[in-house]
């Protein structure tokens, strides 16, 4: 899941940024407004943790601005305790959640992942496909029952072709899921976590479309004798 962070305190900033790396979050952390304008447009974002008071203008501004253009990727606002006016104005502009500094890094988590939940229409926190099953929030995968152990970059993967449905993923869209903006990776590096999300899933379960990148499969067999 790829958070746009959007935090002009760099203290503040890096504790969320390792926090939300250890829950399997990856982030892309702009420090202004304008940043944040250009990273909406480029990087494909999951959910917007903003706060309010940045460099370059006024956050409930630019999320009001993202709502007027149809951008309805949840947004979790960071605000301070004593400006409980902003909250208000910002349940108008269509924040979805309020989390007040200084806050517990453990509650701001559970928070993005209810959030996450509500904008994808799931009810419980499990994904399944056939007898393969994908709990997002412990990062746990079972197949017919089995706990199958991935890498938090398998992980990553998984959880964006099961979200993917029957659409095509292209191996820009993969690499986004899996690094933050910017990061400088060999092209052969999602190639490498399918191969191995077949080996430990079974070879049907991402199928690639010649030239244009890759799709969810048929669910895996049932039992491991078929995975070999
Ligand atoms: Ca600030």
């Amino acid at each position: 899941m790829h958070v746009l962070l959007i935090e002009d305190d760099e203290l503040v900033a890096s504790g969320l940024i390792s926090g939300l790396e250890m829950e399997s979050f990856v982030v892309d952390w702009v420090t202004d407004a304008t940043s944040a304008d250009s990273a909406m447009t480029t990087v494909a974002t999951d959910i917007v943790i903003l706060d309010l008071g940045l460099p370059d203008g006024d956050g409930l501004e630019l999320m009001r601005r993202w709502r007027t253009r149809g951008v309805n990727v949840p947004v979790l606002v960071l605000t301070a305790r004593d400006a409980m006016a902003d909250r208000v104005t910002g349940l108008d502009t269509g924040a979805d959640d309020y989390v007040l500094k200084p806050f517990d890094l453990d509650e701001l988590t559970a928070r993005l992942r209810a959030l996450l939940r509500r904008s994808a229409g799931q009810a419980s926190p499990v994904i399944e496909h056939g007898c393969l099953r994908l709990f997002p929030e412990r990062g746990e995968v079972t197949l017919g029952g089995v706990p199958v152990t991935l890498s938090r970059r398998e992980l990553l993967l998984l959880d964006k072709f099961l979200r993917a449905g029957n659409n095509l993923l292209t191996e820009d869209q993969l690499k986004d899921a899996l690094y933050g903006m910017g990061t400088d990776i060999g092209s052969n590096a999602v190639n490498v976590h399918i191969h191995h999300l077949r080996q430990k899933l079974g070879r049907e379960l991402i199928q690639t479309v010649r030239g244009m990148g890759y799709r969810l499969g048929p669910p895996p067999a049932e039992g491991p004798g078929e995975r070999s």
